[in-house]
């Protein structure tokens, strides 16, 4: 059981883990990715304070040693769903489940926009998780559409189960897949389409039948994570102690609206453990 556990390790992530740690909470870090690449793509950062002229890679650097300095748990996992209890919360990543106190969401924005049906058809045919609904596909067609290399092993995992994978790689692929039943489309994928349950994929070219459709992405849409979340738009909707509309969640960082910066993040980080660290005192009274 975490006191604190924090969805993303990007700065606003990192900030609320430094701030825990330092007020001895037991903290987890869930990070999908190498520790926020969107920041490690800056190839210069002019105004963070103190630290003119860095690269958006040498103060990440920075910004993950201060907060591993304090040794809180990190679990290189993509969490898929939150689930709220009596007296805690359930955090679901594809492999396994964590229990929590209080949570903290840091996972940045999506930049990709949802497809074309892609909500109407979520537990009926769309699906983030091969892990989690791959079996469902046994022996079926299903197409995997990715924006980040490191859902090869997903896709890879799939192709053990399906009799063929059709991969929509929106990225460079410069790895070529293992399995001989990935075919790779390099098209790009314009909607799902179905009745009861998806029946195909449409893309820039040909219309492909598909039972299923995967789709990976470095952050999901947030609702998918916890439909009980209020938003604003696009972002969580948060008050000034950085509280969300649920007990015990907290938000920080480009997750709840612009601007998007680096100093907004770090401080809504510090802000929202300060709010977790007050909530678990109200708790234990
Ligand atoms: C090219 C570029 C240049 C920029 N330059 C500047 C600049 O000069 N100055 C400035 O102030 N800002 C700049 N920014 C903006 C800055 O990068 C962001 O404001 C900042 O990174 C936001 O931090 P964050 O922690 O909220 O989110 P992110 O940095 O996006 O971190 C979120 C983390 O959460 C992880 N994650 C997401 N979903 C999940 C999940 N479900 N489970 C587990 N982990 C998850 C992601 O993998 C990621 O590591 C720039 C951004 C870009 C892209």
């Amino acid at each position: 059981m975490f006191d604190v556990a924090i969805i993303g390790g990007g700065p606003a992530g990192l900030s609320a883990a430094v701030t825990a740690s330092v007020r001895n909470k037991k903290v987890a870090i869930f990070d999908s990715s190498d520790f926020s690449p969107h920041l490690r793509k800056a190839s210069k950062v002019y105004n963070y304070l103190g630290l003119p002229d860095i690269s958006g890679e040498e103060l990440m650097n920075k910004f993950v040693a201060h907060a591993m300095s304090f040794t809180p748990e990190v679990i290189k996992n993509k969490v898929i769903g939150i689930t709220q209890g009596e007296e805690s919360f359930t955090i679901g990543t594809a492999g396994d489940i964590y229990e929590a106190k209080t949570i903290i969401l840091a996972m940045g924005v999506s930049h990709s926009d949802t497809m074309n049906g892609e909500r109407d058809f979520l537990g009926k045919g769309v699906s983030y998780c091969a892990t989690c609904d791959g079996y469902f596909y046994k022996g079926k067609v299903v197409a995997a559409v990715s924006t980040v290399p490191s859902a090869l092993e997903e896709v890879e995992y799939l192709a053990e189960l399906c009799s063929e994978v059709k991969f929509l790689p929106l990225y460079k692929l410069t790895q070529v897949p293992k399995h001989s039943n990935i075919t790779v489309v390099s098209d790009k994928p314009t909607g799902i389409t179905g009745t009861e349950r998806v029946t195909g994929l449409s893309t820039t070219g040909e219309y492909l039948p598909v039972q299923g459709v995967f789709i990976f992405r470095e952050t999901d849409p947030i609702e998918n994570l916890l439909p009980d979340l209020q938003l604003r738009g696009k972002s969580i909707l948060v008050d000034e102690q950085m509280s969300t509309n649920v007990d015990g969640i907290f938000a920080a960082g480009d997750c709840t609206g612009q601007p998007y910066q680096i100093s907004r993040a770090t401080g809504q980080g510090l802000t929202a453990a300060w709010s977790a660290v007050s909530y678990l005192a109200k708790k234990a009274k």
